[in-house]
C-alpha cells in the first residue's frame, strides 16, 4: 500500500534516475500533465531507493525477506515492487491509497468484504458480466441484498437508498458492452445526502484514471481491472483500488493480505511497465474509435459510442470524463449477421476483454456475459446481436478496411452508388413474411380514386453545403405534381408519368420479384439503408435495360415499384393505375423528383392501407350528378387538415423513394414538398442541432426561375464537391462557414416581422450574389448559368440571380423585387427565352402535400364522358352501397399543363398538410 499525500513530506530522494523523477516530490501534486505522470516512476519514499540506479523497477521475485522488523517480510504482506506501482498508481488516481491485486475481480472481493449479512446493494442492470455473477454469489450465500435499478437514471436509486441498510452502490460508467453513462457525481451526492453510511464503488475500467477519476467526483472505491487499459498488452492479470479514505484502506488492506491475493511481483514489474504508456495508448485508441463509431453510426447501425453527437448521456458524460474511451457497440438486427461479422474480420481479434494495444471484436451475449441468464439479458435491454469492439492502436485505415471488408463478407453492407450502404436486415422482415402465412387477412381492395399532389422546392441558400452540415433554406414553389389513383380489377399496377415522354407500363403483380422483397411491416419504418437486392431485382426482372426506356422513366419506375413492393404486407397487393403529370420542369433542380416521390409515397400509403385519413363521412345516397355538392355530406367540422403524423409517414417514404432516385438525398426536397412554406433544414450527424425548422411568418417572395435546359447529374456534383473538400479540407471548410452564414442571414431576415419589405429584398439580393460566388468556388457552376446571370444583371433588368440545387446546368433563381414593372419582366423572359432558356414566374412559400379526398364533390366536367375504367374491368363488386363515380382519369390526362394546376384545384376540396 502507498500513500502519495504523506509520502509528499518525505525527504526528496536521491536517485538519479529516470529524470524527472518524482514531480510530486518537489512540487505541489500534479505538477505534470497526465502523460508525464504516467511515465515517470517516482519512488515511494526513502526506503526505496535503489543500490545501482536502476532505470526500471526491479523485480524482487521473492517469496520472503531476511531479517525482523523490516519493512518487508513475506510478499503476501509486502513487496518492494508493488509497492512502487500501488505509489504510482495513487499518483495518477488522485487517490491517497492505491492496492494492486490479482485481477478487477479480485479487487471487487476486496472491496465487497466490507459487506456484512443483510447489506443492501444498489447496482447498475448493464453491469460486467463477472461482477453481476459476484453479486449474485454474495445475494444467494451470504445474505446480501442487490436491487439492479437503471442507474443511468440517478432517481432511479431513490426508492432503494435505505438508510442504516444501503452499504454499498456500485456503478459503471461508461456501463459495458451498452456504453450507458451514469452520473457518477449526481448519484455519489445523493447517496450521501440520504444515506451517508453508504459507499459509492466506481469500476471504472472502461475508462481508466486517464479519462476519468471518481474519486474526483464523491465516489469512496474506484477499481479498475488493469488486465485492461492500465496494462495495455494483455500479457497479465490485475486489479487495482483506489480510494481516499483511510478507514476503508486500512479494512481493505487487511482482506488483501489475509486472503493473500496481491498482485504477484512480476505482474506488479509488467503492470508498472504499461502504465508508463496509458495515456498516449488511450490517444490513439479513442481516436481510431470515434472513427468507427462515426462509419458504423453513418452505415446506419445503432452504435453506441459516448463520443457519438446523439449518444444518450453524453453531457453527463462530457462533463465528468476527458474522454470517450476505446470500447464501442453496434447492433446488426440479427445474431446470426453478427456472428458472420465477427468470424469475418482479420485483424480484429475475436476475444473477450479490452483495452490492449490489438483491436478485439466480440459478442458480447456469447461470450462475455453469457454467464447472465438470457431472460435477464432480455430484460435489461442487452441485445443478442450485439457486437462489441474494442479499438487497439493499429493503424485506423486498416482497422476501418478490415472491418467494412466483414460487414460486406457478412452481408451487412454492401458497395453501390459510390460509397457503402447498409443491406436493410431480413430477419425482422422475415417476420412479417412468416406473418404472412398464417395471417393472409388483406384489408378490402381499395374502389375509389385518390387524388394527390405535392410542390416543387427552390433552395434559396446552402445548397450542396446542406450535405457537409450546413443549414439549407428551401421554400415550396407553385408548381406541382399531381398523382391520381384509379382502381383496376385485374391484378395489374400500371404508371403513366404524363409528362416524362407520356410513358406508360403495366405489370401483372404476381410477375413482380416478390421472392427478393421482404415487405417493411405495417407501422415501422423503412430502414435506413434501401434493399439494394430489391432494387436490383426491379431493374433486372421488371424492367427493360435503362438504355431502352425515355430518360427519366426508369428511375421513376424504379422508385415507384421499390415502394409499392416494400409496402406490401399481410399479402395485400393492390392493383391500380397511377398516373403522374407535372406543371414543373422534370429534372431542372426544382424538386420534381421529389414531389413526385412525395405523390408516389403518399398515394401507396393510401392504397396499402398504411394511413388512416381522417375520416370524410360518405355520400349520403348515390350522386346522381357528381359535380353537385348538394348531394354530398359536407359537415367535416375542422378536420379538413392532413394529421401531422401522416404527413411524417409520408414524408419518410418520399424520403427512400428519393433515395432510390438520387442515392444520397439531403432531405430537404422531400421536407418542403410535404410540408410546403419554407424551412431551414441541417442534417444530422454533425455534431449540431439537425432536423426542418419551419420558417414561420415567411412573406411570400416573387423569383423567376430560368431552367437552363442543361441537363446535370445530381449525384456526380455532390461527389464532385466531397472530393474537393477532402482534397482542399480548408478552402472548402472556409467556403463552408461562409455559406453558414449566409444561411443564418437570410433565415433571420425571412422570419423577422419587422424588416422592411425594402430592406429585405435588398438584403437578400446580396445575400443570394454572395452564396452564388461561393457555389462557383465550388465548381458546381455552368456556362449555361452564368449566362443566365449576366442578362438578368444587365440594364435596366439589374437583378441577383444564383444557381439553384445541385447546379452544373439545371436552373437559376433570380428574385424579382415588388416593384419591378410588368414590362422589364416580359423583356427579360423573352431576352432568356430568346438563348434558349425556359423562364417561369413563380411565388415560393405556398402550400405541401395535399389529397383530394374521394368523397368530397369530384367535379367532372360536364362534358367529360370519362369512359370506365381500363379494360379489362369487372364490375365494381358492391356497386349498390358504394356507387362507381365518374373516373377523372381521362381528363387528367389529357388536359393542357397550362391549366393543370388551376383544373386540379377546381376538383374538390383538397386536405392539405
Ligand atoms: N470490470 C469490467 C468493466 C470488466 O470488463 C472486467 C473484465 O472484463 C472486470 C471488471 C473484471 O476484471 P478481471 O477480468 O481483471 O478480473
Amino acid at each position: 500500500m502507498a500513500s502519495p499525500s504523506s509520502l509528499k513530506k518525505a525527504p526528496v530522494h536521491d536517485l538519479p534516475t529516470p529524470e524527472p523523477d518524482s514531480p510530486s516530490l518537489t512540487r505541489p501534486r500534479q505538477p505534470y500533465r497526465f502523460s508525464t505522470l504516467c511515465a515517470t516512476v517516482d519512488s515511494p519514499d526513502g526506503d526505496h531507493k535503489d543500490q545501482h540506479g536502476s532505470s526500471s523497477v526491479p523485480i524482487y521475485q521473492s517469496a520472503t525477506f531476511k531479517g525482523v522488523g523490516n519493512r518487508y517480510d513475506y510478499t503476501r504482506s509486502g513487496n518492494p515492487t508493488r509497492t512502487h506501482l500501488e505509489h504510482h498508481i495513487a499518483k495518477i488516481s488522485s487517490a491517497a491509497h492505491a492496492f494492486a491485486v490479482s485481477s478487477g475481480m479480485a479487487a471487487l472481493d476486496v472491496i465487497t468484504r466490507i459487506l456484512k449479512p443483510g447489506s443492501e446493494v444498489i447496482a447498475g442492470d448493464d453491469l460486467y458480466g463477472g461482477t453481476n455473477r459476484l453479486l449474485t454469489y454474495l445475494r444467494k450465500h451470504m445474505g446480501v441484498t442487490v436491487h439492479h435499478v437503471d442507474t443511468t437514471k440517478a432517481e432511479s436509486i431513490i426508492p432503494y437508498l435505505n438508510p442504516g441498510k444501503t452499504a454499498m452502490v456500485l456503478l459503471e460508467s461508461p456501463t459495458n458492452p451498452l456504453l450507458k453513462i451514469v452520473d457518477i457525481a449526481g448519484i455519489s451526492a445523493l447517496v450521501k445526502e440520504k444515506c451517508e453510511d453508504a459507499i459509492v464503488v466506481v469500476d471504472n475500467t472502461m475508462m481508466s484514471p486517464y479519462l476519468q477519476r471518481p474519486l474526483e467526483h464523491g465516489a469512496d472505491i474506484v477499481y479498475d481491472s488493469a488486465t485492461k487499459y492500465l496494462s495495455g498488452h494483455h500479457d497479465l492479470m490485475a486489479g487495482v483500488i483506489t480510494c481516499n479514505r483511510d478507514d476503508l484502506a486500512k479494512d481493505m488492506a487487511f482482506i488483501i493480505n489475509s486472503v493473500g491475493n496481491a498482485l504477484s511481483p512480476f505482474d506488479s514489474f509488467l503492470l508498472l511497465r504499461g502504465t508508463k504508456t496509458l495515456a498516449i495508448r488511450m490517444d490513439r485508441q479513442q481516436s481510431t474509435a470515434m472513427l468507427v463509431a462515426q462509419m458504423l453510426s453513418k452505415l446506419g447501425f445503432v452504435t453506441h459510442y459516448p463520443g457519438l453527437p446523439n449518444h444518450p448521456g453524453k453531457e453527463i458524460h462530457d462533463r465528468i470524463s476527458d474522454g470517450y474511451g476505446a470500447v464501442l457497440s453496434f447492433e446488426t438486427g440479427d445474431k446470426d449477421l453478427s456472428e458472420r461479422i465477427v468470424a469475418a474480420t482479420r485483424l480484429w481479434g475475436i476475444s473477450v476483454s479490452f483495452g490492449c494495444v490489438n483491436s478485439l471484436i466480440s459478442m458480447p451475449c456469447v461470450m462475455s456475459h453469457a454467464s447472465i441468464d438470457p431472460a435477464v439479458r432480455a430484460a435489461r435491454g442487452l441485445p443478442e446481436d450485439l457486437i462489441r469492439l474494442c479499438v487497439g492502436i493499429e493503424d485506423p485505415a486498416d482497422l476501418l478496411d478490415d472491418l467494412r471488408h466483414a460487414l460486406i463478407e457478412a452481408g451487412a453492407i454492401t458497395y453501390a452508388a459510390n460509397d457503402y450502404v447498409r443491406i436493410p436486415n431480413p430477419i425482422s422482415r422475415a417476420v412479417e413474411k412468416l406473418a404472412l402465412g398464417e395471417a393472409r387477412t388483406a384489408p378490402p381492395r381499395e374502389t375509389r380514386e385518390w387524388f394527390v399532389s405535392a410542390p416543387g422546392k427552390v433552395i434559396l441558400f446552402g445548397e450542396h453545403a446542406v450535405v457537409h452540415g450546413v443549414t439549407a433554406v428551401a421554400a415550396s414553389v407553385d408548381l406541382r405534381c399531381y398523382g391520381l389513383t384509379s382502381p383496376r380489377y385485374d391484378n395489374k399496377v400500371s404508371v403513366h408519368f404524363v409528362d416524362i415522354s407520356d410513358y406508360r407500363h403495366e405489370w401483372d403483380i404476381d410477375d413482380l420479384p416478390w421472392d427478393a422483397v421482404v415487405p417493411i411491416p405495417k407501422g415501422e419504418e423503412h430502414p435506413e439503408s434501401l434493399d439494394l437486392r430489391v432494387v436490383e431485382a426491379i431493374k433486372s426482372r421488371a424492367l427493360p435495360p435503362e438504355s431502352q426506356m425515355p430518360p427519366k422513366t426508369h428511375a421513376a419506375a424504379v422508385a415507384f415499384l421499390y415502394l409499392y413492393m416494400m409496402m406490401t404486407y399481410s399479402g395485400h397487393r393492390p392493383a391500380f393505375h397511377f398516373t403522374c403529370r407535372s406543371t414543373l420542369p422534370i429534372g431542372a433542380g426544382l424538386g420534381s423528383s421529389a414531389s413526385f416521390s412525395v405523390c408516389i409515397a403518399t398515394a401507396l400509403l393510401i392504397l396499402h392501407q398504411r394511413i388512416e385519413l381522417p375520416t370524410v363521412p360518405a355520400p349520403t345516397r348515390p350522386p346522381t350528378n357528381p359535380g353537385d355538392p348538394g348531394h354530398v355530406h359536407l359537415s367535416h367540422g375542422g378536420r379538413r387538415a392532413i394529421p401531422p403524423e401522416i404527413a411524417e409517414e409520408a414524408n419518410r417514404w418520399a424520403f427512400v423513394a428519393e433515395k432510390v432516385l438520387h442515392g444520397n438525398p439531403s432531405g430537404v426536397d422531400n421536407s418542403v414538398a410535404v410540408f410546403g412554406g419554407a424551412l431551414a433544414y441541417v442534417r444530422p450527424g454533425f455534431g449540431k442541432r439537425s432536423g426542418m425548422d419551419q420558417i414561420h411568418g415567411f412573406r411570400s417572395l416573387r423569383f423567376l426561375l430560368v431552367d437552363s435546359k442543361v441537363p446535370r447529374d445530381t449525384k456526380a456534383l455532390v461527389a464532385g464537391v466531397g472530393r474537393k473538400k477532402i482534397a482542399e479540407p480548408v478552402l472548402v471548410g472556409q467556403l463552408l462557414d461562409a455559406i453558414q452564414t449566409i444561411s443564418n442571414e437570410a433565415r433571420r431576415a425571412l422570419a423577422d416581422p419587422e424588416l422592411p419589405r425594402e430592406t429585405l429584398l435588398s438584403g437578400l439580393a446580396a445575400l443570394i450574389n454572395e452564396n452564388h460566388a461561393h457555389l462557383v468556388s465550388l465548381g458546381v457552376s455552368h456556362p449555361a448559368l452564368e449566362t443566365i446571370r449576366s442578362i438578368t444583371a444587365a440594364s435596366p433588368y439589374r437583378l441577383s440571380t444564383k444557381l439553384t440545387g445541385a447546379g452544373g446546368g439545371g436552373c437559376a433563381v433570380t428574385l424579382i423585387p415588388d416593384n419591378f414593372s410588368d414590362e422589364n419582366l416580359q423583356s427579360l423572359i423573352s431576352a432568356l427565352e430568346a438563348e434558349g432558356y425556359r423562364p417561369y414566374v413563380t411565388a415560393v412559400g405556398g402550400s405541401g402535400l395535399g389529397i383530394l379526398s374521394p368523397y368530397d364533390p369530384i367535379a367532372v366536367d360536364q362534358d367529360d364522358d370519362t369512359p370506365p375504367l381500363s379494360p379489362p374491368m369487372t364490375p365494381q363488386p358492391n356497386r349498390e352501397t358504394e356507387p362507381l363515380r365518374p373516373s377523372i382519369r381521362r381528363r387528367f390526362e389529357t388536359v393542357d399543363v397550362s391549366e393543370l394546376s388551376k383544373w386540379a384545384s377546381d376538383r374538390g376540396k383538397w386536405l392539405y398538410v
